[in-house]
């Protein structure tokens, strides 16, 4: 398996000078598995160029089915979706998923976004065919042998992380969630247990998550202590600060790497492959 970064930031896009080296698209990741159809994880704004790569690509012009898993519906995680062009090419099909709630279906919150007031097109005019998928906590398979499991995590509105298995490696994509090195849920623990990439919650610095407390995210430093109590070979640092700049972010990335030194920012373009951490 390998990931492709299309969006690595947090809460909003982040364009400007000081962040374009690291880049300011919201959450976005590919993984890929060999495999023609996509996997895509959030849709933030990231997704606006992977989709515009898979467009070009000439096995697209066929018509693709992808699958596209969201951790959960805050904007930065969902924003993207109306500017993915291949889910308006109807020779197109899509799985969306995200996490069943009681109070509202993830399919009206994905066309709530696109109501008239908000923007000009409305999700059941883009054209592929959209199917939405409520999660549970639960695991399944996609495209025959990628299995995928789901667990609720400590985030305002709840957050959905996966755990993603293929031909024996093991990707762990764990954003937008609130711990600390003091308080790391042994479920966490045993979710990102042995894997060979672990995607987490890089937003803060522990002085920011101070005053920040309650709105969801993690440190660096609580990435690193993570990663080191559950064994993975890799650790990317994930869904940056808008504040931060591209020389905080790599101070950042060098503070984790001295607690867990198999650490490295998430960029965006960046591709990592989990054969080779
Ligand atoms: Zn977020
Ligand atoms: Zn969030």
């Amino acid at each position: 398996m390998k990931v492709r970064f299309w969006g690595v930031r947090g809460s909003i896009p982040t364009p400007g000078h000081d962040s374009a080296d690291v880049g300011g698209n919201t959450s976005c990741v590919q993984v890929l598995t060999g495999h023609a159809e996509p996997l895509i994880l959030d849709a933030g704004t990231g997704i606006r160029l992977l989709g515009n790569a898979l467009m070009a690509d000439a096995a697209a012009s066929q018509g693709l089915a992808g699958h596209v898993l969201l951790s959960h519906t805050h904007w930065d995680h969902i924003q993207g979706f109306p500017f993915f062009a291949p889910a308006f090419s109807p020779k197109n099909e899509f799985y969306v998923y995200g996490a069943g709630k009681a109070e509202e279906r993830l399919e009206d919150v994905l066309k709530g976004q696109m109501n008239y007031q908000y923007f000009p097109v409305a999700l059941d005019q883009m054209g592929a065919n959209i199917h939405f998928v409520e999660l549970q906590e639960e695991t399944f398979t996609i495209f025959g042998d990628v299995e995928i499991s789901t667990r609720a995590f400590h985030h305002p509105g709840g957050v959905y992380g996966f755990r993603i298995v293929h031909q024996g490696q093991i990707l762990v994509y764990a954003t937008d969630m609130e711990y600390t090195e003091q308080n790391l849920d042994p479920k966490l623990i045993e979710f990102a247990r042995n894997a060979d990439l672990l995607i987490y919650d890089a937003q803060y610095t522990p002085e920011e998550l101070k005053v920040k407390t309650g709105w969801g995210h993690s440190t660096h430093t609580t990435a690193a202590y993570l990663a080191q109590q559950a064994g993975v070979k890799q650790l990317a640092l994930y869904h940056h600060d808008p504040s931060h700049t591209d020389a905080q972010l790599y101070q950042m990335e060098a503070e984790a790497q001295a607690i867990f030194a198999a650490s490295t920012l998430a960029v965006e373009g960046l591709t990592l492959d989990l054969d080779r951490p």
